[in-house]
């Protein structure tokens, strides 16, 4: 069949597997470039088809030689509709780290069930004996309360008044105003069940459980914070309570890790364009004028790049863990530069759809949004037949 972009508002519907080859083999080959480090060899990645948990994934197993297990849910493809991207992703990721010898293995599956954590737990043994770290990397929309049955949603809105600010089109490349209602105490709730730290939690306890956690294992999930100018959509937002409640579950998994001489910790990320943020309202915009100063000052990173420098540099470093006095690793250190911050400041009163293409990077943000789907990558033939199944 011909696979072709359906963007529905801030949405992509489709993915075409050659391209999502394409978009794997690049990230394997800036790890490959960028050398091999030492770090131990057993990792488990919920959440590692896309975005961080993928970037995540192919710097362990091609930077750290890391065997890995991957848990994602990704629709799969039938013969007439292709699958969602990370479903290639995981496919292709586990055929070219098993060609290198790799331990590698997928799981599509629902990572908030018991039923999933147990699956998982039972692969650990078969495959590994117990794992040296365990990557949190979800986002999602929904999650299933695995005691109570009951379904919590997750929303993306600010907390006590309705904002308004300036935001992107992305797709057609205008300017324009978003004006989004606050939050009720429910949707907050709802925000921190799905996105906050309870998930984590039955994962760490689970695993420490069933002893296939390894002396000294660390677990990582990530967080973010980012500008004041992000905040009310952002971190004093839905989501910013419920990464508050992950950044706390964090302090409390790292004490009961301690036990086996491991760390749990939070890592704050840089803002990039992966499935999960580009439905965030105010923040493809914030992303765009990001990108072009970042890249002006040479000092813009993508998913892997910056996972590969976290774990190099800040987790398996000669000096261990480098962490904040919060406890934080920080990801977002070049992201938070006062003079990248300070031309954000600056160009984001002066935006407008005239100089859109001039202040910020929203090429570059669209580029990605497509490329991340399969789209718009050099040497794949668009027009041709493909198989869905990949
Ligand atoms: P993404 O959409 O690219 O990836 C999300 C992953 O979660 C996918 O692998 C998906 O399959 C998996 N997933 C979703 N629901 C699942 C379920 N029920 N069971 C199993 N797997 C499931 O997202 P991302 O942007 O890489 O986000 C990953 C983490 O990084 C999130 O905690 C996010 O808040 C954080 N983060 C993102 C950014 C950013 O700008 N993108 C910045 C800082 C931190």
């Amino acid at each position: 069949m011909i696979i072709e972009p359906k963007i529905i508002g801030r949405v992509c519907l489709t993915a075409h597997p050659l391209g999502m080859k394409k978009a794997l083999e690049e990230q394997i080959e800036y790890v490959r470039e960028a050398g091999k480090f030492v770090m131990p060899g057993r990792v488990l990645v919920l959440g590692g088809s896309a975005g961080y948990g993928l970037g995540t994934r192919i710097s362990a197993a091609f930077g750290g030689d890391a065997g890995t297990i991957n848990i994602s849910l990704e629709r799969e493809p039938t013969g007439k509709k292709p699958a969602s991207p990370g479903w290639y992703s995981s496919k292709y990721f586990d055929e070219a780290a098993r060609k290198e010898g790799l331990i590698a293995e997928s799981l599509n599956a629902d990572a908030f069930t018991h039923e999933t954590r147990l699956a998982v737990i039972e692969k650990i043994r078969e495959l590994f004996g117990q794992v040296d770290l365990v990557v949190y990397s979800l986002a999602s929309p929904v999650r299933k309360d695995p005691d109570s049955g009951e379904t919590y949603k997750s929303v993306l809105k600010p907390l006590g008044k309705t904002y308004t600010a300036k935001s992107v089109d992305f797709v057609r490349g205008r300017v324009d105003e978003v004006s989004i209602e606050a939050a009720t105490a429910e949707e907050e709730a709802g925000t921190v069940k799905v996105m906050g730290g309870e998930d984590w939690t039955l994962w760490i306890s689970g695993l420490l459980e069933a002893d296939v956690l390894a002396k000294g294992a660390k677990s990582i999930a990530y967080s973010y914070i980012g500008p004041e100018l992000t905040y009310a959509i952002y971190r004093a937002g839905t989501i910013g309570s419920a990464k508050e409640n992950l950044e706390r579950s964090a302090s409390a998994l790292d004490s009961m890790i301690k036990s086996i001489g491991g760390e749990a910790f939070v890592s704050v990320n840089k803002a990039l364009v992966t499935r999960a943020s580009s439905v965030i309202p105010v923040v493809p915009l914030y992303i765009s004028l990001l990108y072009k100063i970042m890249k002006e000052k040479g000092i813009h990173e993508n998913c892997v790049e910056q996972m590969y420098r976290m774990l190099r540099t800040k987790v398996y470093g000669p000096s261990g863990t480098l962490r904040d006095e919060n406890g934080l690793v920080h990801m977002d250190d070049w992201e938070m530069r006062r003079d990248v911050q300070d031309l954000i400041g600056a160009r984001w009163d002066k935006i407008d759809d005239d100089n859109l293409k001039s202040l910020a990077d929203i090429g570059g943000f669209r580029e990605d949004f497509m490329r991340l789907h399969g789209f718009n990558w050099p040497g794949v033939d668009y027009s041709a037949d493909v198989n869905p199944m990949g």
